[in-house]
């Protein structure tokens, strides 16, 4: 999952954009309205944490411009206000939430993820296909009731293939979803983790979950025998 932060006070937006990395969303992060509006419409987000007072384009200001060019990544409004005034207004405008600074991190985790959830339209936190199962709370991985333990990276992009289970995703939809505007198009890394899932997926297990499609992409899925 790959999350915009748009935040002006770079101390806040270091300190969120670390702690996202280290729970394994890829992040890419701008410093005004400006440059927020321009990522928002150069790439692809699963979110976008949106400071509304911002430098050169206000949030609010932003995520209007967002969403008249149709730009539906959710969105959740971060201000150091806590005026219900403004919750309202952000609300009103159709944020999917809205946070008030200081937070606790770890109650920004738990926003994420639901506004992640109810994005998918999923109630659930855990995805599970065949024996694998992702608890999406705690963070773990499971084959057979075994853990496995996974790099951030690694969970970043199983995540991903199974929230898109039985859909042949392509190393584009991969980059954008699980890696950040720094991502070289042209490295193998996405061969390379995708090896390195089937060795802690796959590897001993007679079914096999992972699959390539040649000159697509891959695929999660139960394969019918
Ligand atoms: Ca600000």
């Amino acid at each position: 999952m790959r999350i915009l932060v748009v935040e002006d006070e770079k101390k806040i937006a270091d300190f969120i954009k670390r702690g996202l990395k280290e729970e394994g969303y890829a992040v890419d992060s701008a410093y005004d309205g400006e440059q927020g509006l321009f990522l928002v419409k150069t790439n692809v987000y699963d979110l976008v944490l949106l400071d509304l007072m911002l430098p050169k384009l206000d949030g609010q200001s932003l995520f209007k411009e967002m969403r008249k060019m149709k730009i539906s990544f959710p969105v959740i409004m971060l201000t150091a206000k806590d005026a219900t005034k403004d919750k309202v207004a952000g609300l009103d405008l159709g944020a999917d939430d809205y946070m008030t600074k200081p937070f606790a991190f770890e109650e920004l985790l738990a926003r994420i993820r639901a506004v992640l959830r109810k994005k998918e339209g999923r109630d659930s936190k855990t995805i599970k296909i065949e024996d694998l199962v992702m608890d999406l709370s705690a963070h773990k991985v499971t084959r057979a009731g075994k853990e496995i333990p996974l790099t951030s990276k690694e969970y970043s992009l199983l995540e991903y293939m199974m929230r898109n289970s039985g859909t042949v995703v392509t190393r584009t939809m991969i980059s954008e979803h699980v890696w950040d505007i720094n991502f070289d198009t042209f490295t193998n890394v996405i061969d390379v983790y995708i090896n390195y899932l089937r060795n802690k997926i796959d590897a001993g297990h007679a079914k096999k979950l992972i699959h390539t499609v040649r000159g697509r992409g891959y695929v999660i899925k139960v394969d019918k025998v």
